[in-house]
């Protein structure tokens, strides 16, 4: 066994892919942005979340441009 491979802390399986889901967030500053969930293929415990980069790249985007149009009509 490849001892460098983490384990499930529910099932305790050693972790060899995990499942990706897209899921909506809910955030103060962001707005409710695409997300996913990493879960355990075995007994499908949530492992970790996070945004998805490509939505908050494109909503800082925006804000930038939105920034820089303002700035440049003044
Ligand atoms: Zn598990």
């Amino acid at each position: 066994m490849d001892d460098k491979k983490g384990k499930c802390p529910h099932c305790k399986k050693v972790i060899e892919e995990l499942n990706i889901a897209k899921i909506t967030l809910h955030d103060e500053i962001w707005g409710s942005p695409k997300g996913h969930t990493y879960t355990c293929p075995s007994c499908h415990i949530v492992l970790s979340a996070g945004f998805d980069p490509d939505e908050i790249t494109a909503a800082i985007q925006k804000v930038v441009e939105s920034a820089l149009r303002k700035h440049l009509r003044t």
